[in-house]
């Protein structure tokens, strides 16, 4: 892919988003400063280089088109990237500030904000792939560390990134964790869920609330009937599925069937 002996280089683009995904890079620490040994980062705010508009072969960008300048500013982003890649659920689902889209949105800015006009949203947060082509995804609310230096790691080798659209319960299961829905009847997601965290929440004897979205074949059927067989109510398991990744397709699916009357 990189033939050129100039060093690859990268930008990190933030849209709107809450800068978590960011800090997974700078979170690699020592890693990082390799890194920068072999690419040239051209554009990361976060970390201090600062511009925006150059060409580069990698971008990475974080958040959600949320606001007219995030439409022309995402576009200006294509044309000058080779590679870009949307990193963590606002960017490849629209993120928890989807919720809205939903809803009513112009009377939430209303009910919170004292100059309601000043507020330059649009009605809908929608994922990056929804305005420009995107060469890769990566999920996750964060994304983690591991992810991304792979990412970059088989770009600067020349090979496609690896997608895992595997489920959480496979990690879960590799690692021997407790199966926290079977033992003790709590409402993991995991089964649905694309793995990537090395199955976090279970390891801490948590639920997974599919914060790295939809795995591949999700069978959100048959997780729904189990929900309601363990005593979720169908408002309970819709809200299962409208988390931070609510606007991914199968999740809002599952969601708007959860939240119909069924046929007795
Ligand atoms: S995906 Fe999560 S951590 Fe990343 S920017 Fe969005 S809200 Fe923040
Ligand atoms: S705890 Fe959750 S992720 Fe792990 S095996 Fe059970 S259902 Fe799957
Ligand atoms: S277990 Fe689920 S909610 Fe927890 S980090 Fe992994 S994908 Fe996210």
């Amino acid at each position: 892919m990189m033939t050129s002996v100039r060093k690859p280089r990268v930008a990190v683009h933030k849209f709107s988003s809450c800068d978590g995904c960011q800090l997974a890079l700078l979170n690699l620490g020592e890693d990082l400063l390799a890194l920068a040994e072999r690419v040239e980062l051209v554009h990361f705010a976060e970390a201090g280089p600062l511009d925006p508009e150059s060409d580069v072969d990698v971008a990475f960008v974080e958040g959600s088109v949320s606001t007219p300048e995030d439409i022309e500013r995402i576009q200006q982003v294509r044309r000058h990237s080779r590679f870009l890649i949307p990193i963590g659920a606002c960017a490849t689902a629209g993120g928890i500030q989807a919720l809205r889209n939903g809803a009513n949105g112009a009377q939430w800015v209303a009910q919170i904000y004292s100059h309601p006009e000043a507020i330059a949203s649009l009605a809908h947060s929608t994922p990056i792939s929804g305005h420009v082509n995107v060469d890769f995804e990566l999920w996750g609310c964060p994304v983690n560390s591991r992810q991304m230096l792979a990412v970059v790691n088989s770009l600067l080798l020349g090979v496609a990134p690896h997608d895992n659209a595997d489920k959480v319960c496979t990690e879960c299961k590799r690692h021997g964790y407790p199966c926290v829905l079977v033992s003790r009847g709590v409402a993991c997601m995991g089964p649905v869920t694309r793995a990537g965290c090395g199955a976090l929440c279970p390891s801490l004897g948590r639920d997974c609330y599919g914060c790295y979205g939809p795995a591949e074949n999700a069978n959100t059927d048959a997780l729904a009937a189990q929900f309601e067989r363990q005593g979720l109510t169908p408002q309970a398991v819709m809200q299962r599925f409208q988390s931070v990744n609510n606007q991914a397709p199968v999740f809002l699916a599952a969601a708007d069937k959860a939240g119909m009357p069924r046929d007795e």
